[in-house]
This record gives C-alpha cells, structure tokens and sequence, in this order.
C-alpha cells in the first residue's frame, strides 16, 4: 500500500466513531482505536493484552460474533452494543488476520424505545392509544381466525361522566381516569392489551379467552372500580363483551360494534353491569 494512502487509512481508523480492532493472522492485537478504547472500557494496552477473543469478559460473545454475517446486538452493563466481528483472508483464501468493529447503540436503542412508547400510548392514562388497537385487534382477530382460537375484547365506558365532571370538575374527572386505568391494568394478564377507545371509553383486548372467562374479567374489572377511592369519589362503568368465534364477524370494526352493542344494552338495563353480544 501506498505510504499516503495507509496514512490515510490509519487516520480514518483513529478518528472513527465505531471501535475498531484489528489482529494479524496469529490472532495478536496490533491495531485499535479510541473508540474501541472507549466502548470496551479498557485501555489500549489491556486491550492488545486480552486478545481477540477476549475482548469481552464472556468469550461467548466474540465466538458468536464470529459466526455470524451480520453484526450481533447484545446488553452489557446497562448499555446495548452491536459486534461485528470477521477473518480478513487474501485472494487465495489464506487468513491473513481478524477485525472487529464495535458500536455503543444505547442512546439509538433508548430513543427508539421512547419514540414506539409515544406512538402507541395514551398521554394521559399510559395505556395503549387508539391507533395501536386498532392495528392490534387486526391482526388478534386474524390470527384468532387462522388458527382458530377465541379473542374476548371488552368495552367499558364511565356511567354518567358528564354530570361527575359538572359537578367535581374536568381535572378531577382526569384523575379519575387516570385512576380507573391503572386499576384495570393490574386485574389483567400480562397479556391482555388495554386500550384508551376514546374519552371516558376504554377497549381491553383479551387474547385466548372464551365469553365466560371474558365476563369474569368484566365483572372484577366492574365491581373493583364501584370500590376504588380517587379523592373520596367513586364512579362506576358499564361493560360490553364479544367473543369470538360465538360472535362471527368479518373485519375487528365488526367486532368493536358487537361489544359497543352490548355496552349500550347494559347502560340501558341501568349502568354499573356488564352484558354480553
Ligand atoms: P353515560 O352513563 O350514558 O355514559 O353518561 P355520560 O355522561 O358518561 O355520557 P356522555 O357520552 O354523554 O358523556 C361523556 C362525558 O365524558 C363527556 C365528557 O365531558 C367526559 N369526558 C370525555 N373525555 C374526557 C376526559 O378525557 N376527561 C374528562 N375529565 N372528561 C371526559
Ligand atoms: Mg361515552
Ligand atoms: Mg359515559
């Protein structure tokens, strides 16, 4: 290689924001960088001591690494990094050294993480907003369909909010939201989805579960919330359940009529009940 053009390269590999290590083909350390330096949080002199396989406390990661075509991700100390690790061979196939380039992607991982928790949740209860249910009780329903499982969903809807928000006021009436929402969360499965339908309506999705198991939930969820306390006041709500397949529908905005149906039938047989479709 030309002299200029290794000077070049050289400066480049120092400057680079990802770690890099470099090995000759006996597996010896002889080029790193400060980033490497500072992603594996060792000097360059331990880093040239460890070896290559070594880079990491658990050689694992470097085996794993090295294994695969594209650069693996994994969790250490609380920061997530990204590993690609590779052999470097000459023309006739000869190994002629190793390289691994190391990137620290917390901040990206973070960013992405709050980013998806924004899109999909409701600013003032936490749970999941209305554009996450609806692509999730899509493909709930689709898959129930294939696969010929039961989906419950659940709609519930505070009794008389208006007069309570007349009465004790519009925050109060957040709060109590806020409340009513949290303690809906902690009666259900991990693997039930809550969601914020609109207002003072709310939609649970519940995966794997026939009608009566559904009303079950309901009726827990309905007689909890007549007992919880938010400042002293109490509001109760009126639930409607659907199941499916004992309620066929064709698309999951079917399937929201259904429970919105039975929700409205037990307001009309005077509120704090749950009905099903
Ligand atoms: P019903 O028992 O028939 O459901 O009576 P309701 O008064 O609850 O029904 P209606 O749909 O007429 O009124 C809903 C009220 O809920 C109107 C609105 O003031 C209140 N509301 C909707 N969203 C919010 C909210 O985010 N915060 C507060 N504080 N109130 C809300
Ligand atoms: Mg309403
Ligand atoms: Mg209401």
């Amino acid at each position: 290689m030309h002299r200029g053009q290794r000077d070049k390269l050289t400066t480049l590999i120092l400057s680079a924001h990802d770690g890099m290590v470099v090995t000759d083909r006996h597996g010896r350390v002889v080029l790193t960088n400060p980033s490497a330096v500072a992603i594996l949080r060792k000097d360059r002199d331990q880093i040239f001591m460890d070896g290559f396989s070594h880079l990491f406390d658990n050689p694992k990661i470097m085996s794993t690494a090295i294994r695969e075509e594209d650069y693996i991700e994994f969790e250490i100390d609380d920061r997530t990094l990204q590993l690609l690790a590779s052999v470097i061979q000459n023309q006739d196939n000869q190994i002629i050294g190793s390289a691994a380039l190391i990137r620290d992607v917390t901040r990206e991982k973070r960013m992405q993480a709050e980013l998806q928790h924004l899109a999909t949740s409701d600013g003032l209860t936490g749970l999941f907003n209305r554009r996450y249910l609806d692509t999730t009780l899509a493909s709930e329903l689709d898959r129930s369909k294939r696969y010929g499982h039961t989906l419950s969903i659940m709609m519930f809807d505070v009794d008389h909010f208006k007069l309570f928000n007349d009465e004790h006021g519009h925050d109060q009436g957040d709060r109590v939201l806020q409340v009513l929402s949290t303690t809906v969360k902690e009666l259900l499965r991990t693997s039930d989805i809550a969601c914020r339908y609109g207002g003072e309506e709310f939609l649970v999705i519940l995966p794997e579960t026939d009608l009566e198991g559904a009303m079950a939930i309901a009726e827990r969820v309905r007689e909890t919330v007549s007992q919880t306390l938010v400042d002293g006041l109490t509001v109760t709500i009126s639930i409607g359940v659907a199941c499916y397949p004992r309620t066929l529908v064709e698309n999951y905005q079917k399937f929201i009529e259904a429970a919105d149906k039975a929700l409205y039938e037990a307001k009309a047989a005077g509120r704090n009940c749950v009905r099903p479709a």
